[in-house]
């Protein structure tokens, strides 16, 4: 999937161009402008490329601090490590607030004990009415105050709820983030990594079936090179849209790799995830491509399916190279093509490897 010299070929144009701006623009070639760069040399971002062009029409440069705002807008929220450090930090800031107001409490209550035992005290003793009326107007003062206090307790916890709720919002997003692919926005590997080892345990143990298509474009490099990268990611965003237009239920769509895509099927038997796997296929078949800018038609992608189901003795590594043996099988019989495990085109291979 990660082809070295084709990553080579690929960047090394836009460092060209990052570094071109650079010195155009006499900045200084530091690592936090060199990004800003190389991300507008892309263009993947258009909303970074829209900003930074309404700057250069405007002031003919980028200031330091637009560097600074720019990577404050695109790129910090992108860094999921500093956030997720930064909520952390919020945490035990608002946990210190928490027990400061708590302690706070605590200590403005047992000065409230100790004055209501002082006035029941003094009410033993009392010798006249203008004592015992004393003694009542100290009582209701602290009545008063252990009032003024609950309430200034309750609003100050209400606050800290909601602060903590907004974290937890935060704390979610970024989860969800972490495990999603930013260019598909399917779930990304490491979500797949985690979804299916919880659906192979479960599986054994409610003793269900559990299938898998792990799914490949076809002569996408010759794709990229004819029409550039760019449109390649477009088109990647095609075929992650089809692959999510036929998955429903508990199904999870991932974007496996560079150019592959894996579904994980519950509850699902090879037959019915052979269906599944075909109607990704001839969906993907059924587009025809255009460049948007260029209205230029680019004509139609293929991919190859393999497709596995889970039996009693696998790892989850098994499970997975048995998928990707039928995916090497669906390229070799042609590509277009869906093959699953009992099919013949694989059966020779994992006899081969038995023996
Ligand atoms: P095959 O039919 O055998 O799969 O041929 P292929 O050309 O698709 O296979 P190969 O593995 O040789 O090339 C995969 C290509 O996918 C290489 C790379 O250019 C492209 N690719 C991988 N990730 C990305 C990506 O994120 N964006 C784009 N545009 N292309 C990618
Ligand atoms: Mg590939
Ligand atoms: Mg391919």
């Amino acid at each position: 999937m990660t082809d070295m010299p084709n990553d080579y070929e690929r960047t090394v144009p836009f460092a060209k161009v990052a570094l071109d701006q650079i010195k155009a623009l006499r900045q200084s070639a530091v690592p936090r402008n060199y990004e800003i760069w190389y991300h507008y040399a892309t263009g993947y971002n258009p909303s970074l490329n829209a900003a930074i062009n309404d700057r250069l029409s405007r002031l003919g440069t980028l200031s330091t601090e637009d560097i600074d705002r720019l990577h404050a807008q695109f790129f910090a929220p992108a860094r999921l490590g500093e956030r997720i450090d930064s909520i952390g930090g919020e945490v035990v800031i608002k946990i210190d607030q928490i027990m400061a107001v708590l302690d706070a409490a605590v200590g403005s209550a047992s000065r409230h004990t100790e004055s209501l035992a002082d006035a029941s005290d003094q009410l033993g003793h009392a010798e006249d009415d203008a004592a015992v009326h004393e003694i009542l107007g100290g009582l209701i003062r602290t009545v008063k105050a252990m009032e003024t206090s609950n309430k200034e307790l309750e609003l100050r916890l209400t606050a800290s709820k909601d602060e903590i709720a907004k974290l937890q919002q935060n704390l979610d997003e970024v989860r969800s983030e972490s495990l999603t692919d930013p260019l598909t926005t399917l779930a990304n590997r490491k979500c797949f990594d985690d979804v299916l080892a919880r659906m192979v345990e479960q599986a054994k143990l409610r003793n269900e079936p559990l299938s898998m298509i792990l799914t490949d474009i076809d002569h996408f490099k010759r794709f990229n090179d004819t029409y550039g990268h760019l449109t390649g990611d477009q088109v990647l965003r095609l075929v992650a849209l089809s692959v999510k237009q036929n998955v429903k239920g508990q199904d999870l769509a991932a974007r496996y790799g560079g150019e592959e895509f894996a579904v994980i099927l519950p509850d699902t038997t090879l037959r019915a995830a052979i269906t599944v796997a075909d109607y990704i296929r001839r969906a993907v078949m059924g587009k025809e491509l255009m460049k948007r800018s260029t209205r230029e038609m680019l004509g139609r992608v293929t991919i190859s399916c393999g497709v596995a189901t889970l039996h009693s003795g696998d790892t989850i590594q098994s499970f997975i190279e048995r998928a990707d043996t039928c995916l090497y099988a669906a390229k070799h019989a042609g590509r277009n093509h869906v093959i699953c495990e009992v099919d013949p085109e694989v059966s020779p291979v994992v006899e081969m490897q038995i023996a």
